[in-house]
């Protein structure tokens, strides 16, 4: 099986990327061959995850028992759109993650990536935990039940819960605040100058949660970065497979295109139906850019090769942009998931 890169910006870091997780693919394939087609992607659904085991090194931050993470959940606010409903005229510096189909409250919080926890307090309404990672990133998680497992100082790995999502009763729906960042505090963001006046305040590790529509800087340029990108970018580190994916619980769409690269644009192959808790050999991965300048669900670029039969691979689109919320312009602020990794 030959490897070949998919490199498509030119750039160094992105082709080592795309060498590492072609080598991983390809061995992964190696195994799949060998097992056979129809036991590897056998609908399976309701794998119990075992946070302790091998896995990526980043995986997404909500899930629900005996789930895959991030099966059956849906983010209503993506990174950097416009959230019409609770804050007009701001970009959201996060994501907010909902349950589908159900209630979001209670549903269990996981740390994103191992590290340490270096803040769990506020009242945001709710707690909130900042996790410091090595790579110099944070993850942070708000609107968390006030009864933390976690505290200050503690280690924690990928995949270990840090809480539950708070019952909210103040009209807004329950939901978790997530965020990556490349800083604790910032002077002009939540450190000793902010520059708007949002709630948060001086030296206030939580932040904001949004950033004027009409700051000179986009999001992306203070700090905060494009979660699905960084946790699909960083979660198969050199010479870690990436396994397989699964069709996600109540796809927008019945059927998806199967694209020969990971573009809209791109030749169409095939046609997939999708049928929740199938899973597909996992081949490759394209995300796009952690410090995404785009500003609707529409710069969302997530993109999987998965081994579709025998002979047939493909690209699928994993996360598809909703119109559920929009911006004041019109372009959609929701995110549904196609796909999810096995996790
Ligand atoms: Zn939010």
């Amino acid at each position: 099986m030959s490897v070949r890169c998919r490199c498509f910006t030119g750039s160094p870091d992105r082709h080592a990327d795309h060498e590492r997780l072609n080598a991983a693919a390809t061995s992964s394939a190696r195994r799949w061959t060998r097992r056979g087609f129809i036991a590897a992607a056998a609908a399976v659904a309701g794998a119990v995850r075992d946070a302790s085991a091998a896995g990526p090194a980043w995986s997404y931050p909500l899930g629900l028992p005996g789930r895959v993470l991030g099966d059956g959940c849906w983010i209503r606010d993506g990174y950097a759109c416009e959230n019409t409903w609770y804050n007009p005229g701001s970009w959201h510096t996060g994501e907010d993650w909902y349950v589908l189909d159900a209630e979001t409250a209670g549903t269990d919080v996981f740390a994103v990536s191992a590290g340490e926890i270096v803040y769990a307090d506020s009242d945001y309404p709710g707690r909130v935990v900042i996790v410091r990672h090595d790579s110099g990133l944070y993850s942070m998680y708000g609107h968390l039940a006030y009864d933390l497992p976690v505290a200050v100082g503690k280690t924690v790995a990928r995949g270990d819960r840090i809480g539950a999502v708070l019952a909210r009763n103040d009209g807004v729906p329950s939901h978790l605040h997530f965020e990556i960042r490349t800083f604790l505090t910032t002077d002009a963001v939540n450190g000793a100058s902010p520059r708007y006046g949002f709630a948060c305040g001086v030296n206030c590790p939580p932040g904001p949660g949004y950033w004027p529509m009409n700051a000179p800087d986009h999001p992306s340029e203070i700090g905060w970065r494009n979660p699905v990108h960084v946790i699909n970018r960083r979660a198969w580190p050199r010479g870690t497979s990436p396994g397989e994916a699964l069709v996600a619980a109540s796809p927008p769409t019945s059927s998806v295109d199967v694209r020969a690269s990971p573009s809209a644009d791109a030749r169409r192959r095939d046609t997939l139906s999708l049928t929740p808790g199938t899973r597909y050999p996992l081949l490759s991965m394209h995300a796009g850019a952690e410090n995404s300048a785009a500003t609707s669900a529409d710069g969302y670029d997530l993109w999987y090769e998965l081994q579709l039969s025998e002979k047939t691979r493909g690209w699928i689109q994993a996360i598809v942009p909703s119109d559920f919320d929009r911006g004041s312009d019109g372009r959609p602020s929701s995110l549904r998931f196609n796909f999810v990794p096995v996790v």
